[in-house]
């Protein structure tokens, strides 16, 4: 036999140790000692040969805008929202393409090979739309791009919103998405979920929703998402990102609302970044963290993804694209610090983000889509301690990026 690219000697996510045989974009054969000739052998000798980092949720639309016209002086998620209103009718398809294009090879780099973005839709030039619809057609041969036509100022808010995401979708866009907890009264936000999952069931899409980004334990449209998905038929395609308000919500109310959105098989998309600095604004101490219950989640059977949800824009001034960073500060904030708990936050950014976004040919089997990462590191746990380099990075069967080791000579007397 003889195959592409054979990687030798490492050890995957779950222990074992494994080569693994490419051939074309696909994976071969995953066995310990392959004897195959190979195109290209990559030494893993004791190296972690993960499955690719997925982002279930980030906007590439205002990605690197940072301090693009002003600079957000609060640090809240509202002045982010009226800084991203004056950005928006500056915006140009050139200027878009570009931030997202260098923001998807920083990416590649650190072996986030598969992005769900959220592009605002509410911009009757729909430049993000166009900009990212391009940018999802080049970055095709090695990166997987989902969009979500996202209507930021509100379905019913927003007068021309629900327009735009028709059009959107019509232009190709994957996923819908909306944001119940801004529309004006709790009523018109239960509404917009009503009306997103009905389109949603119509066209045979998924939905994305910005759910419940409050400190309100009354913000409850994940209760509204977990029944509309049952009677619109839409389980296992539906997805609440944030849910921080569950933060706050009362544990009786939590105990009923659990049960009901893994019924509904809704996916639950925290933001650790993001949720940990814009959320619990307006307590003074304690303040709340903000972030959904994932543990809670998770043992309740839902399918959970944590997301980048912004790297240098309106909202967030930090942010490096590697999802290592999201899993270390997801783990912290959800206090996941047993063995099992650590390696389950390294699910939360690969298989559990993939399966959200229905990546089947995502995984380190025979068949599957050769996309790997080669790791600085000899196990998940080290990996989030360390974030360490991206050694190497396959996409589709093709060695996208190659990374060494940074190096540390000491000039110190020996302890
Ligand atoms: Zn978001």
């Amino acid at each position: 036999m003889s195959v592409d690219i054979l990687v030798k000697g490492g050890v995957l996510p779950d222990g074992t140790r494994a080569d693994i045989a490419i051939t074309g974009d696909r994976i071969a054969a995953v066995e310990p000692g392959i004897t195959a000739e190979a195109g290209e052998v990559i030494d893993a000798t004791a190296k972690l040969v993960s499955v690719p980092f997925v982002d279930p949720h980030f906007h590439l639309d205002s990605t690197l805008s940072y301090g693009l016209p002003r600079i957000n002086a609060s640090g809240t998620l509202l002045e982010g929202i009226r800084l991203w209103g004056e950005l928006k009718p500056m915006l140009t398809v050139e200027a878009v393409v570009e931030r997202a294009l260098k923001y998807c090879r920083i990416a590649a780099g650190k072996g986030l090979l598969a992005i769900r973005s959220h592009v605002d839709v509410c911009d009757d030039r729909l430049v993000g739309v166009e900009a990212l619809l391009e940018v999802r057609e080049t970055v095709k041969p090695w990166l997987d791009l989902q969009l979500v036509a996202f209507p930021q100022d509100g379905w019913f808010r927003d007068p021309s919103a629900v327009h735009n995401v028709v059009r959107a979708l019509d232009m190709g866009v994957d996923v819908i998405g909306g944001i119940p907890h801004f529309e004006r009264t709790m009523a018109e936000g239960a509404a917009s979920v009503r009306a997103i999952c009905e389109l949603a069931a119509e066209r045979g899409l998924m939905v994305d929703l910005h759910c419940d980004e409050s400190d309100d334990p009354m913000s409850r449209h994940i209760e509204t998402l977990a029944a509309e998905t049952v009677r619109c038929g839409l389980q296992g395609r539906v997805a609440g990102s944030h849910l921080t308000s569950m933060h706050s919500m009362d544990n009786y109310y939590v105990a009923k609302l659990l049960p009901l959105i893994a019924e509904a098989q809704v996916a639950a998309i925290p933001n650790p970044l993001i949720n940990i600095t814009l959320q619990g604004r307006m307590d003074s101490y304690p303040k709340r963290r903000g972030m959904t219950r994932v543990p809670e989640l998770l043992a309740a059977g839902v399918r959970v993804g944590f997301g980048q949800d912004c790297v240098m824009d309106p909202w967030y001034a930090l942010g490096t694209g590697d999802m290592l960073d999201v899993a270390h500060m997801g783990l912290h904030v959800a206090q996941m610090t047993s063995p099992d708990a650590m390696r389950q936050c390294y699910e939360l950014v690969t298989t559990g983000p993939a399966a959200i976004m229905g990546l089947s040919d995502y995984g380190l089997r025979p068949g599957a889509l050769a996309s790997l990462v080669v790791l600085d590191a000899a196990d998940p746990i080290e990996a989030i301690r360390r974030r360490p380099e991206r050694l190497a990075v396959i996409s589709k069967g093709r060695v996208v990026a190659r990374t060494r080791p940074a190096e540390t000579n000491l000039s110190l007397p020996r302890a």
